[in-house]
């Protein structure tokens, strides 16, 4: 459905922050793009969705494919417009507005008002908690209410594939567990997803297969269960690295071999 092929970002037309990346995301599917601070996981997902342009981002080489469309020059707009929506990271909410006017807003370039109505109900049941609440001002929510917004904003607008960007930051774990449910409910029903998260094994849990980022490049790919079970992802991902510093996944191979090498 989404396949990325050798891209290369620029920012300001000097920073060079994507390094020839490629990926795929089969419909129906969940992907997931792991990789710590500053990889390149955001830029990414605002190569595909078109939001590069709004911050003297573009794609300088290489291509992007939705189907038969060529999406790596054009608009937000028109990406949005061919199904692709993404959740950007901080929950951005119209905090004077009410939960459910928020909820609204995901279906501005929509017509059908029974239609929308009826996606309204698909957020409720999916976020019973949103409609005990439709009636609140947003601005006074915490960060697991906002997180059920933003996603049921992105639902509202009937993406085919949602971009999602880390969206178990700053949440107890049993939020996290909550959130990841609803993702898999969500791409059960038919919405593609790409998740970019920095919490490797909650990703991992829900996703069909990853990729490992580091420093604008794809480092690691394979089928979740290979990933989870990988010991150099469990050493860097899932804090359990030497000498209590978290090192680059490269580092650790290096670090492995050479520790192999000398017995
Ligand atoms: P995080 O998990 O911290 O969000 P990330 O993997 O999503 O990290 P990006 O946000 O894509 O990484 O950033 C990758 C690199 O690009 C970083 O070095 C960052 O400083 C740089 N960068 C991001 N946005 C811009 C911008 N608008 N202009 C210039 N450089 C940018």
């Amino acid at each position: 459905m989404l396949n990325l092929n050798n891209i290369e970002v620029i920012y300001n037309n000097v920073i060079l922050v994507l390094k020839g990346v490629s990926l795929k995301v089969p419909e129906g599917k969940i992907i997931t793009l792991l990789g710590a601070n500053g990889a390149g996981k955001t830029t990414t997902l605002k190569a595909i969705s078109g939001l590069l342009h709004t911050e003297l981002g573009e794609v300088t080489d290489g291509n992007i494919y939705l189907g038969e469309n060529r999406i790596d020059q054009m608009g937000p707009e028109e990406i949005f417009s061919l199904g692709v929506v993404q959740i950007l990271e901080g929950r951005l909410l119209f905090e004077q507005l009410t939960v459910e006017e928020n909820l609204v807003i995901g279906a501005i370039s929509r017509r059908n008002k029974n239609a929308i109505q009826e996606d309204i109900k698909k957020v409720y049941g999916l976020f019973p908690k949103l409609e005990t609440m439709k009636q609140r001002t947003s601005g006074y929510l915490s960060g697991g209410e906002r997180q059920m917004i933003v996603i049921g904003r992105a639902l509202m607008s009937n993406p085919k594939i949602m971009l999602l960007d880390e969206p178990s930051m700053g949440l107890s774990p049993l939020l996290v567990e909550e959130i990841f449910q609803i993702i898999k409910r969500i791409n059960k029903d038919g919405t593609t997803m790409l998740l970019v998260e920095q919490n490797a094994s909650v990703a991992l849990s829900v996703a069909d297969y990853g990729y490992v980022m580091e420093d604008g490049r794809i480092v690691m790919s394979g089928p979740s269960e290979r990933l989870i079970d990988n010991e150099d992802i469990k050493e860097f991902y899932l804090g359990l690295s030497f000498m209590g510093k978290r090192r680059s996944y490269r580092e650790v191979k290096h670090y492995k071999r050479r520790k192999r090498w000398l017995g």
